[in-house]
């Protein structure tokens, strides 16, 4: 299931451009949501649940002279409900278009991303679980998906938050899409992904199946950093 990077321009590769994230002072996450599509915002086990993406884009960033401040709602009322979008299958186009709506204020030193819960399906395929539109910063997670891979249990709050970190790696230039790679690891035959498939960059992670077992693994592990060295590397030796 390979729909990760999302090209709007479907004719040339088009990368991040990761030097103004990497650069700033401030990395906020904005999430949006569609209602009967919200995130899950209560504690897994003894984590709070939005803590795994705090911990991993800091991961990201660790050891690094210049760190940015990474911005992440926590809890629903942080969070902004949109108006119902009435739509049961999503393009990039039509993620695009709703991102159009809730624009952000440019702040110097602050880059912004949009991520979106919503109900409906890619129409690509059913069990896609979410995407992120290559050269920007907008991001869709599809709450049905979630919510159809075993609703409010334990694996699906990991899953849910693995994919965001798996659209947010994206959406931070992996893998080799905008960041360079440390050691070879890019899976090229499956786009922006990591050949690990213990990393949560490995390609079929995006596909529901996959990332359910991924997840089950990483709870029974304990594992809070779901990426594997080599994708941390390429985020910590990054030269702007
Ligand atoms: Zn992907
Ligand atoms: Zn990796």
């Amino acid at each position: 299931m390979i729909s990760c990077g999302k090209e709007a321009k479907k004719s040339s590769r088009i990368q991040q451009n990761v030097s103004p994230l990497f650069n700033s002072q401030v990395l906020t996450v904005k999430v949006f949501y569609e209602e009967d599509a919200q995130p899950y915002t209560d504690n897994i086990l003894t984590v709070k649940i939005w803590d795994l993406l705090q911990i991993n884009l800091d991961a990201l960033f660790k050891g690094r002279t210049k760190r940015p401040q990474v911005i992440i709602p926590k809890t629903l009322p942080e969070m902004t409900k949109t108006i119902s979008f009435h739509r049961d299958l999503w393009t990039v186009e039509d993620v695009l278009n709703i991102s159009k709506t809730y624009p952000e204020v440019k702040k110097t030193g602050t880059e912004t991303f949009k991520i979106f819960f919503v109900k409906g399906y890619s129409k690509e395929s059913p069990t896609i679980i979410g995407f992120h539109i290559n050269d920007s910063n907008i991001m869709v997670i599809f709450k049905d998906v979630i919510k159809n891979s075993g609703n409010g249990n334990h694996i699906s709050k990991y899953l849910e938050q693995a994919t965001l970190v798996h659209e947010m790696g994206h959406a931070l230039g992996l893998v080799n899409n905008g960041l360079p790679m440390v050691t070879p690891h890019h899976d090229q035959a499956h786009g922006a992904h990591c050949l690990r498939q213990d990393c949560v960059m490995y390609y079929s992670n995006e596909g529901a199946s996959s990332m359910m077992s991924f997840a089950k693994d990483a709870l029974a592990k304990g594992s809070l950093v779901m990426f594997e060295e080599q994708c941390l590397s390429d985020a910590r030796n990054y030269k702007n």
